[in-house]
């Protein structure tokens, strides 16, 4: 049996133990065509079975309508944050809001000021969403991160934001495939792989066919985020990135396997609060910036434990010392932006149930000998 640790990584992470075998066994023969998927070319038979197959499971997991198109880029998610604008917006004078709930947001829309005037739309946390003070004028497109990575902040479903004739934009990269989604809602709909389902180098982009047709800046936007390319050549603009389509297929047929994005849902609920509930009743060892239920993310449980000394981070180093020693990974790892004694346990589709047992169970027990 595979030996696994238990890793709580913001992404780049695990994927599940079934998709590893999977690949591990099919690695140096594809269905015993003689070649591995990573020597297949983007354009033999055999790979557009794989595109076919991984189009199909996307749109049956997630339930994409067939009005929506879907679109295997690269970039990751910063390549959409410049991709969005110059698609959506015909000149650079047009106006798009952006609801900034933290960092990832935040980027997105300042990247998007190259290329648009942005609006930011500050977010009144346990209030209704739709009630924010969005712009008189409708804009171009209104933006969200649903999963704020990084701040742990997420939009349930029924909290997108709604606004007639604007499209709503989503930043899915973290919570994509981890619940049940209203496509009337959504105009635009991205991830990077690596965190729900898959390793990084592609990035699924699923947008609504009438907003593939708007002006956009093709002029000068880069061949390689102009939409309309990859809808002119099936997809074919240039090299896909095919292994990462091969390994995106088999974590989204784990998906279908297990249940499909309900199952995802309530398996994100369970996971999420066994861990809110061990920070909640831990007497202020632990706290998690969200008091408000309604965002707190289901993905990326964000806590800290409590230092006497909060210039110091010598209870955060015992904590993650301890848990290391469990083979318990990935609840603090470096990012662009400063996060202090932050932790994070991140709880993608890798993540099983018993995996955050072990980590809850840590958790008292740490609590037990800081007491
Ligand atoms: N959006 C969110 C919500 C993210 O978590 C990340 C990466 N952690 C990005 C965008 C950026 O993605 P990439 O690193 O693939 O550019």
């Amino acid at each position: 049996p595979l030996e696994r640790v238990s890793n709580f990584s913001p992404g780049p992470t695990s994927l599940p133990s079934t998709v590893m075998r999977s690949i591990s066994e099919e690695f140096l023969s594809w269905n015993q065509c003689g070649l591995s998927v990573l020597e297949l070319s983007h354009r033999s038979p055999e790979f557009l079975e794989i595109k076919r197959d991984a189009e199909m499971t996307l749109r049956e997991v997630m339930e994409i309508p067939e009005g929506f198109t879907i679109i295997w880029a690269h970039g990751g998610g910063h390549g959409q944050f410049a991709a969005i604008p110059l698609n959506l917006c015909g000149e650079k004078s047009a106006r798009a809001d952006y609801v900034v709930t933290g960092a990832w947001s935040e980027r997105a829309a300042q990247e998007a000021s190259k290329f648009c005037q942005v609006d930011r739309v500050q977010p009144k946390p346990g209030t209704d969403p739709s009630d924010w003070e969005f712009s008189s004028e409708p804009p171009a497109y209104t933006y969200i991160c649903s999963n704020e990575t990084i701040d742990g902040f997420e939009f349930r479903a029924e909290d997108f934001p709604h606004r007639l004739g604007v499209p709503l934009v989503v930043d899915m990269s973290s919570d994509i495939c981890s619940k049940v989604l209203d496509w009337s809602r959504i105009g635009v709909a991205f991830a990077c792989a690596p965190k729900n389902i898959g390793h990084p180098g592609l990035t699924v982009v699923i947008a609504r066919n009438d907003l593939l047709e708007r002006k956009s800046q093709r002029e000068t936007c880069p061949g390689i985020l102009d939409w309309k390319n990859f809808i002119e050549s099936d997809g074919m603009w240039n090299t896909v990135a095919t292994f990462n389509v091969y390994t995106t297929a088999k974590v989204l047929q784990f998906i279908q396997d297990e249940g499909g994005l309900p199952e995802m849902e309530r398996r994100s609920i369970e996971k999420s609060s066994i861990l809110y509930d061990v920070i909640e009743s831990s007497g202020g060892l632990y706290s998690t910036p969200w008091k408000i239920s309604r965002h707190r993310s289901r993905m990326n449980v964000c806590f800290e434990v409590k230092e006497e000394d909060p210039h110091s981070s010598r209870n955060t180093e015992a904590f993650l010392t301890g848990a290391h020693q469990l083979n318990i990974i990935g609840l603090k790892t470096k990012t662009p932006f400063p996060t202090g004694n932050k932790l994070r346990a991140s709880l993608y589709t890798s993540v099983s149930i018993s995996d955050v047992q072990k980590l809850a169970s840590y958790m008292k027990d740490f609590q037990k000998i800081s007491q």
